[in-house]
């Protein structure tokens, strides 16, 4: 444990509005129900908040994590040292501009992603459909450009705020976020805060129309009713990588709880009670497969984190 209550209340007493908890087991807060305690999760109700207690992690040496919906990452049995971040106040959706065909809105990160996908099909703005079911929040999807059927979050981002660890307020034009495959230039000690997205105006039934088609082909082939943390591996040059561990045979193969999907081999899925050790063990045992089988390495696409 680095930070514990009474080291907390010292540091923390009068600089800090928002929800503190100590020693919240992570498995509440990811989308695989997996993850031990986490020594302090913050959730701040203003960006002054936001902003003491980067400083105050900084000055004491203290690690922290920002968190959105937890859908990307697998944290380890033994928790999370340091402080991690809820960002569940922070979510505002403005439109900025409406101007003939082109809409600017201003999306803060603890913003829902299916929550901003639905927000554009009922004012009929077109532009981000394809990443209808993709849990987690705005500023997840930031971070690792999240994207499907073609579509990326990059797509639509103008600029976004970005707190360094200093506590530094920058505002990055998207050209700087150096977006690419599941990946972007948002470090693990930056805290985005907000975007401006660009998006154009449609007719609402047309952009309805495609947000439910996207959503049905998601759940013909997805395990979406069970608890995921989405695709393990990254492609690899173009080629699914659900597809490489399908052909190396290891669907239906499992850990302890957790099970290589017999809906899409690229997810592994907690059964009930799967531990963040199967869940590694699992990975190990599919990379080895597919290694053998064609050659390949596979990347993770999920962030494993925690005390190792
Ligand atoms: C059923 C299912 C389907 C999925 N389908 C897809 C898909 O089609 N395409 C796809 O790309 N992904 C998919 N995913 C994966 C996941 O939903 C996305 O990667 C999502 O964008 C992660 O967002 P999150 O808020 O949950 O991030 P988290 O998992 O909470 O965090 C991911 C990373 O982002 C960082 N982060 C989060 N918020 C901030 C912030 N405000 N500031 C700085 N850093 C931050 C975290 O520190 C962490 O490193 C799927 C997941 C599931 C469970």
């Amino acid at each position: 444990m680095l930070i514990s209550r009474d080291e907390w209340e010292d540091a923390f007493n009068g600089i800090y509005r928002g929800g503190v908890e100590f020693g919240m087991p992570m498995k509440n807060h990811t989308s695989l129900a997996i993850g031990g305690p986490a020594d302090v999760l913050v959730s701040p109700e203003d960006p002054m908040s936001l902003k003491n207690i980067v400083l105050m992690c900084r000055r004491k040496n203290v690690p922290f994590l920002p968190l959105g919906g937890g859908s990307n990452i697998l944290v380890r049995d033994s928790g999370i040292d340091g402080v991690v971040i809820n960002f569940k106040a922070f979510r505002m959706i403005q439109v900025i501009r409406e101007e003939g065909d082109d809409v600017e809105l201003f999306v803060e990160a603890g913003v829902p992603l299916q929550m901003l996908v639905n927000f554009c099909r009922d004012k009929g703005y077109a532009g981000i459909e394809g990443l209808t079911g993709i849990p987690g929040t705005v500023g997840g999807a930031i971070c690792g450009n999240a994207g499907s059927y073609g579509c990326e979050i990059k797509d639509v981002i103008l600029s976004a705020v970005i707190m360094s660890a200093d506590g530094r307020l920058d505002r990055f034009a998207a050209g700087d976020l150096q977006f690419g495959y599941r990946r972007s230039a948002v470090k693990p000690t930056d805290v985005v805060l907000n975007a401006n997205i660009r998006l154009h105006k449609d007719d609402t039934n047309a952009v309805a129309g495609r947000t439910r088609e996207f959503m049905a082909e998601k759940k013909n082939t997805q395990p979406i009713s069970e608890r995921s943390a989405g695709c393990v591996f990254k492609n690899v040059e173009g080629v699914s990588a659900g597809k490489l561990i399908d052909e190396a045979g290891c669907k239906g193969m499992k850990a302890g709880g957790i099970e290589v999907s017999s809906v899409h081999a690229n997810f592994f899925v907690n059964k009930g009670g799967g531990t963040a050790s199967d869940y590694l063990h699992l990975m190990h045992k599919v990379v080895l497969m597919v290694g053998r089988k064609f050659g390949v390495v596979l990347e993770p696409e999920i962030k494993v984190i925690g005390r190792g």
